[in-house]
């Protein structure tokens, strides 16, 4: 870890039963709105709000079961989630960790404030209630 990453402010989080646990730094390096039909599914509801974050600086304890799902556009999603009450609490994309990075669900901090969602991915499946918000990256895939 780095002095950068050492001495920057961290948050926690965890899943709704508090089995999984875990600690990142902070601020994120990407916040983004995921509409894909998976994140809908998974989630059961309108979309993930996700925060990117160095996997090096990612402290997990707790039992997770993955989920080995494939993107709508055909690459691997390892979907990780607290077997006990179901919570999405991270997900894994060999295109991430081959950045260093590590997606976590956003709604799963215990201090969710401030979330900046820059980026808005796969807006052609988004549920149309949803209005994206102007000056947002939009990404009709991902
Ligand atoms: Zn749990
Ligand atoms: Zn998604």
């Amino acid at each position: 870890m780095s002095e950068a990453e050492t001495a920057g402010e961290r948050r926690q989080g965890g899943c709704l039963c508090g089995a999984v646990r875990y600690e990142t730094a902070w601020p994120p390096l990407l916040t983004g709105v995921c509409h894909c039909r998976h994140c809908q599914k998974q989630a059961g509801t309108a979309f993930s709000v996700l925060v990117a974050v160095p996997f090096a600086a990612l402290e997990r304890t707790g039992e997770l079961t993955t989920y080995e799902d494939g993107s709508e556009a055909g690459r691997p999603v390892l979907r990780k989630f607290c077997g006990t009450c179901g919570s999405p609490v991270f997900s894994e994309t060999p295109d991430g960790m081959a950045q260093g990075m590590i997606f976590i669900k956003a709604g799963t901090l215990d201090n969710p404030d401030e979330l900046e969602p820059t980026v808005h991915f796969w807006t052609t499946s988004k549920q149309n209630w949803v209005t994206l918000p102007e000056g947002a990256a939009l990404l009709e895939k991902q």
